[in-house]
């Protein structure tokens, strides 16, 4: 199936057999299925010729990043049946327009170089993920992730100005403008972000960039009680208006699995708080009043008793080792054995009620587990993470679906989402088609039919093929 691929593009594009193996990555392992090849074009026009060859022979075409998603919405489906189009090759920096506050970069570049690119042009590009190191733009943007600043700058689809995207034809639309306002009918670019490769491959991106921050401010809250993370949440933003970057909840018992696990970590306070939040505000002004602030937001938060005890940053470094207590959350939890993994959303002042009704839930459904909740709490988005009984494994899909099934019938009568910032892939596909309105399930549907009638753009993620009218697999 793969030799009309072979014959337009050539070998030092398609790579088949075991030079294809090594491209499937599953950042949880549990999705393994194997490419009939694997696509490594360098420029869009051998994007568009890839996609339109597969689309003339009916070959499903899967987009890929930098493969570090946590919903398989990546990986390719079966054995031999699908074709993996890994953008890594296209990671050049078209243009910076500085005094546009823009830059226009191919979907391969990894996150931490386009930040990079920013700050050259004295600039940021305000996405930060864990992953940055690794993660690539175009999966970022595929996936419209969130990660740690959103509630500053938004989410990935708030900082594209637009797109170029190969359609699932083989078409290129050219919509790399730089424009601030145009309402020029319907927003099509946002139809792609948050789509994971299922409408059309974006290839490049003009994206929105912002003031760099001259000073930062970070510090480390000790809570008294859950209850108390709202009240702080509201007050943090009261008090340093639309500076605060980050709004981030750490459990002590994530940081329990820290101390014991990742060698070098320690407990950032004398005492152990049941809950801790990480605060970090940025200013572009170099002589502003932002630490005035942060005591103001500190003296407040202790004399209202909803902070039992606080650590504010002397320098970077000191903020860098607060962070790494945040970041290195995921690492304790793989060497404790695995978590079952939620990401979900309900509104900001339901998050706290939301952490206690959840881990009373799961302590009564799974006695023996432990709730690991942790994330950007400002954003009302929580990883709300189950650490199996012993004798139990997180690897074990049948345990997996169940708690996700109570988890999310949970989320839905906060009028929650099940998937706030990592999508829906392979992973949540089917407790998407559960939860979702059923209208909008049906213009989700619609959409994907109008853009890929033939069904080859990463079929099965997101939407089943039933939902969309295609095979069923
Ligand atoms: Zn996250």
């Amino acid at each position: 199936m793969t030799a009309a691929l072979l014959d337009r593009l050539g070998p030092e594009v398609v790579l088949t057999g075991q030079a294809a193996e090594g491209f499937v990555r599953d950042e949880r392992g549990l999705f393994d299925g194997v490419p009939a090849a694997v696509v490594l074009p360098r420029c869009t026009e051998e994007v568009a010729l890839a996609v339109r060859t597969c689309a003339e022979n009916r070959i499903p075409v899967v987009p890929q990043g930098g493969g570090t998603g946590l919903v398989g919405g990546a990986v390719p489906v079966g054995r031999g049946e699908q074709v993996l189009l890994n953008l890594r090759r296209m990671n050049r920096i078209r243009a910076v327009y500085a005094e546009d506050f823009a830059l226009v970069a191919e979907a391969g570049c990894v996150l931490a170089e386009v930040r990079a690119a920013a700050e050259r042009a004295d600039r940021l590009f305000p996405l930060s993920l864990a992953s940055e190191g690794s993660c690539q733009l175009g999966g970022n943007l595929a996936t419209n992730a969130g990660g740690l600043n959103v509630v500053r700058y938004g989410n990935t689809r708030d900082l594209v100005l637009g797109l170029e995207v190969v359609l699932a034809d083989g078409t290129v639309w050219n919509g790399l403008q730089r424009l601030r306002k145009d309402n020029t009918g319907y927003d099509v670019k946002q139809l792609f972000v948050g789509s994971e490769g299922t409408l059309g491959v974006i290839t490049a991106a003009s994206l929105r960039l912002f003031p760099l921050p001259r000073r930062t401010s970070t510090a480390l809250l000790g809570l008294v009680d859950i209850k108390s993370l709202v009240p702080l949440l509201e007050l943090a933003r009261r008090c340093f208006d639309d500076r605060v970057s980050s709004l981030e909840l750490l459990p002590a018992a994530g940081l329990d699995l820290l101390v014991r696990h990742v060698p070098g970590s320690r407990y950032p306070m004398g005492q152990r708080h049941p809950w801790y939040l990480l605060v970090e505000a940025g200013s572009s002004t170099v002589r502003g009043d932002l630490d005035a602030v942060m005591d103001a937001f500190l003296t407040t938060a202790l004399d209202s008793g909803h902070a039992a005890d606080a650590v504010l940053a002397v320098d970077r470094a000191d903020a860098d080792r607060l962070w790494a207590l945040r970041e290195n959350l995921s690492e304790a939890q793989k060497r404790a054995g695995g978590t079952v993994k939620h990401d979900v959303s309900v509104p900001l002042s339901e998050v706290g009620e939301f952490v206690i009704a959840g881990t009373r839930l799961v302590h009564e459904r799974l006695p023996g587990a432990q709730v690991i909740a942790l994330g950007h709490v400002g954003d009302g988005n929580v990883h709300f993470n189950v650490l199996p009984p012993p004798g139990h494994s997180a690897r074990d899909t049948h345990l997996w679906h169940r708690v996700n099934e109570f988890v999310h019938e949970l989320v839905a009568r906060f009028g929650g989402s099940i998937s706030a910032e990592h999508g829906i892939g392979l992973l949540k596909r089917e407790a998407h088609a559960e939860h979702a309105d059923p209208v909008r399930l049906r213009l989700q549907a619609a959409v994907k039919q109008a853009l890929d009638p033939l069904q080859i753009m990463n079929p099965g993620k997101v939407l089943s093929q039933d939902v969309t009218g295609g095979k069923t697999r």
